[in-house]
């Protein structure tokens, strides 16, 4: 379900065309996703907590075994980009669901 989001309306279409680009509508019950606007709330939302998750974990890492410079590198920017990018699409889901159960997705 999170990593595979279903539309919100009959919850058998697949909600996405590609990894963060939303199908026009739905191919099961034809639920239109162009009004939908979860405008930068996904971008804050990944920008709040993997920040904080990255910055925690590296501080940790610094304080516990302090690696060299080069280490702190391969282990947080494959971590952020790859927290990031799971993490948009969960949170725009998220975000339509909210908005298509208020009934702003209509
Ligand atoms: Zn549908």
């Amino acid at each position: 379900m999170l990593l595979n989001p279903t539309c919100p309306a009959c919850r058998k279409g697949p909600l996405y065309q590609t990894w963060l680009k939303l199908a026009p509508s739905c191919i099961q019950c034809g639920q239109s996703f162009h009004k939908e606007d979860v405008g930068d709330g996904p971008a804050f939302a990944v920008i709040v907590v993997v920040g904080f998750l990255a910055t925690l974990l590296a501080v940790f890492v610094e304080l516990a075994y302090q690696p060299p410079l080069w280490l702190h590198a391969l282990l947080w920017v494959p971590f952020t980009l790859g927290a990031s990018l799971l993490l948009l699409r969960v949170f725009k889901t998220a975000l339509i669901y909210w908005q298509y159960r208020s009934g702003r997705l209509e």
